[in-house]
């Protein structure tokens, strides 16, 4: 993976919204920032002195479909409409413009299996049951560890949920 390719892929992103008329801002940095450490989110817009930077993460960069970069990266760029700093009605508007002119699947959020890429992410949870002790490590939500008074151990104990460990946010699908 190269910077190259992915501001490649900004400037098609960038030209892809201004064809089919997308106010996109003329203040995007034309290079993309790579972000090692995050896991919450997989794209980033910042403003600054009014320019905006764009920020990919760089698993995704690494390990992405040239398609999954360049659908979070006209995510981001749709950000830089005027109006669409967040995901209102304007911005809305315009990835549903995006997704029918080029059959992107543009949303609020993206998660790991819809990008194609490993979600290598450290066990977030455990799920204990307090009859047994029985301790059942997972990595992500699931309706098992949503709701666990849903559920019973094996042994017909009541399960609860414990956090591993809090220096990791939490990431989650909406
Ligand atoms: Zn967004
Ligand atoms: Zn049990």
């Amino acid at each position: 993976m190269n910077q190259e390719y992915i501001d490649g892929l900004l400037a098609l992103a960038t030209a892809q919204a201004r064809a089919v008329k997308i106010p996109v801002s003329q203040e995007i940095i034309p290079s993309v920032r790579l972000n090692r450490r995050a896991r919450t989110r997989f794209g980033c817009c910042i403003r600054r002195d009014g320019k905006y930077i764009i920020e990919l993460s760089a698993q995704l960069a690494e390990q992405g479909s040239e398609d999954a970069i360049l659908q979070v990266l006209v995510h981001e760029v749709l950000h830089t409409c005027c109006g669409c700093s967040n995901h209102g009605a304007r911005w809305k508007g315009y990835a549903q413009r995006m997704n029918d002119a080029y059959g992107y699947h543009i949303r609020r959020t993206d998660n790991y299996s819809e990008l194609g890429i490993e979600d290598n992410r450290p066990v977030r949870y455990y799920v204990v049951c307090g009859k047994c002790g029985r301790s059942i490590p997972r990595m992500k939500r699931s309706p098992l560890v949503d709701h666990p008074e849903r559920y019973r151990c094996a042994c017909g104990g009541v399960l609860r949920v414990e956090e591993a460990g809090k220096e990791q946010p939490y990431i989650g699908k909406k």
